[in-house]
């Protein structure tokens, strides 16, 4: 697509991408940014989309489309998840895309922006399909990836194997081996340690500040856990590590509830034997819908998008929210929550976890030399704080909220490298 079709697409968004351009717009205003550079972050600065053949193991051949969206490069190379799931369009990618520009600016890591996504549901592809189309969508975006380019990283349905097959590929196709292309890899082939909870362990470490922020005791407090993979299991973990009462969890199949709080460590079992939360014997089923609205301290929603809307927002009981995923509040959500004075703590703030320790894999790679668990755990920790900092300080001088302040902190920080490095040619 050429600039002014991406942008005449961009003023038709619905979705994420309107709710992500309009935080973009607030930014701009309150910076009093000029138009043209407002245009130019509105607008990817690179799209590819391809379409992956498959053949199935039944011998059938079956077409996939995927994306890569890049959306700014200006504090150094691209970087985002690559998702597999049938809700992936190209709209829900670009805003994941700006989404990772604010993130990694907030956090202060030296990258840009970039997201991925396979419009294919994992669940019904066996691990042979999934590799050939996992590196098939590798060699078709070959071109605009390298660990100076755009470094892709696990999201929804994809893993450290998937990550694996990602560096083999693109290994294959240099004719050495790239260990720093990815991040999110297995740790026996240069992965963090540390790097699969880190998400995780970010969403805890800021919830803990949010509820200190206001006044809650940990040791006395209750949570709700939308979303059991890679990022909900471990926020619900480290909660419940931290004296959390994790009274319900869901994921794409149904909740489960328990008033004492659930036994995480029994429901991880359950959900390695059975692949799911339920039947889950300790705790009784309730409708997921309604996990979002329990009466408890904390909710974090830690599954996808556009979960809490006006529909449900007036009805939410928790006094913190902790987005866990990317953009799981609309923006209508977001006005009824502040008036009703729900702190939302938003996704480029809490679940930056991910993108900092993947900046830590990434420099570990360059230096050929790993960290400690220890080590990675303490800089993610000190790294989540200075931005929780960062936001609660501006969010209090200028009444914002803290999503407008985060935005605001890295929408500036992303003009100054535009400012500093000018306009080529
Ligand atoms: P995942 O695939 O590991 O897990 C997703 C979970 O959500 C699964 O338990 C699934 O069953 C559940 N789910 C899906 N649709 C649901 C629905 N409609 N209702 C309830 N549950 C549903 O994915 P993940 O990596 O944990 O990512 C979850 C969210 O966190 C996404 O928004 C992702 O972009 C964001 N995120 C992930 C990372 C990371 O490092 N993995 C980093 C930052 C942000």
């Amino acid at each position: 697509m050429t600039h002014p079709e991406i942008a005449a697409t961009l003023s038709r968004s619905t979705g994420p991408l309107d709710d992500a351009l309009a935080q973009l717009r607030q930014a701009a205003e309150a910076l009093d940014m000029p138009d043209g550079l407002h245009e130019m972050l509105k607008v990817p600065r690179r799209e590819l989309a391809v379409s992956i053949p498959l053949r199935r193991d039944d011998g059938s051949l079956a077409v996939y489309s995927g994306y890569r969206v890049q959306h700014n490069f200006t504090r150094g190379p691209a970087k985002g998840g690559l998702r597999y799931s049938p809700a992936v369009e190209i709209d829900e990618v670009r805003a994941l895309a700006m989404w990772m520009t604010w993130k990694c600016a907030l956090l202060d890591v030296p990258y840009g922006g970039a997201k991925g996504g396979v419009a294919i549901d994992p669940r019904q592809h066996s691990q042979a399909e999934l590799e050939r189309v996992t590196r098939r969508y590798t060699s078709e975006i070959l071109p605009v990836i390298g660990p100076e380019v755009d470094i892709p990283a696990p999201d929804i349905g994809t893993d450290e194997r998937t990550m694996a097959w990602i560096m083999d590929t693109f290994s294959v196709a240099r004719g050495y081996t790239v260990t720093g292309i990815v991040t999110g890899k297995p740790v026996s082939l240069g992965g963090s340690l540390g790097r699969a909870s880190a998400t995780s362990r970010g969403v805890a470490h800021i919830a803990l500040h949010a509820m200190e922020s206001r006044g809650i005791d940990p040791a006395h407090a209750s949570a709700a856990v939308q979303g059991f993979g890679k990022v909900g299991h471990g926020a619900a973990r480290f909660l419940a590590e931290a004296g959390v009462k994790v009274r319900a969890v869901s994921d794409i199949d149904g909740a489960v509830y328990s008033h004492e709080g659930l036994d995480i460590a029994r429901l991880s079992e359950h959900v390695e034997r059975t692949g799911s939360v339920v039947g889950f014997e300790g705790a009784e089923p309730i409708d997921p819908s309604y996990l979002l609205t329990l009466d408890v301290d904390v909710l974090v929603p830690a599954a996808v998008e556009g979960v809490l809307t006006s529909e449900n927002a007036a009805k939410v009981e928790a006094r913190i929210v902790v987005e866990g995923a990317n953009g799981p509040t609309t923006k209508d959500a977001d006005t009824i929550l502040r008036e009703r004075d729900v702190l939302v703590v938003p996704d480029i703030l809490a679940n930056a976890g991910g993108v900092v320790v993947s900046y830590f894999e990434w420099v570990q790679a360059n230096q050929a030399y790993q960290w400690s668990e220890r080590d990675v755990n303490d800089r993610l920790e000190e790294r989540m704080s200075r931005a929780w900092h960062d936001v609660v300080s501006r969010a209090g001088a200028h009444d914002l909220t803290f999503r407008e302040a985060a935005t605001e902190i890295a929408v500036e920080r992303v003009v100054d490298a535009h400012r500093l490095r000018g306009l080529y040619p």
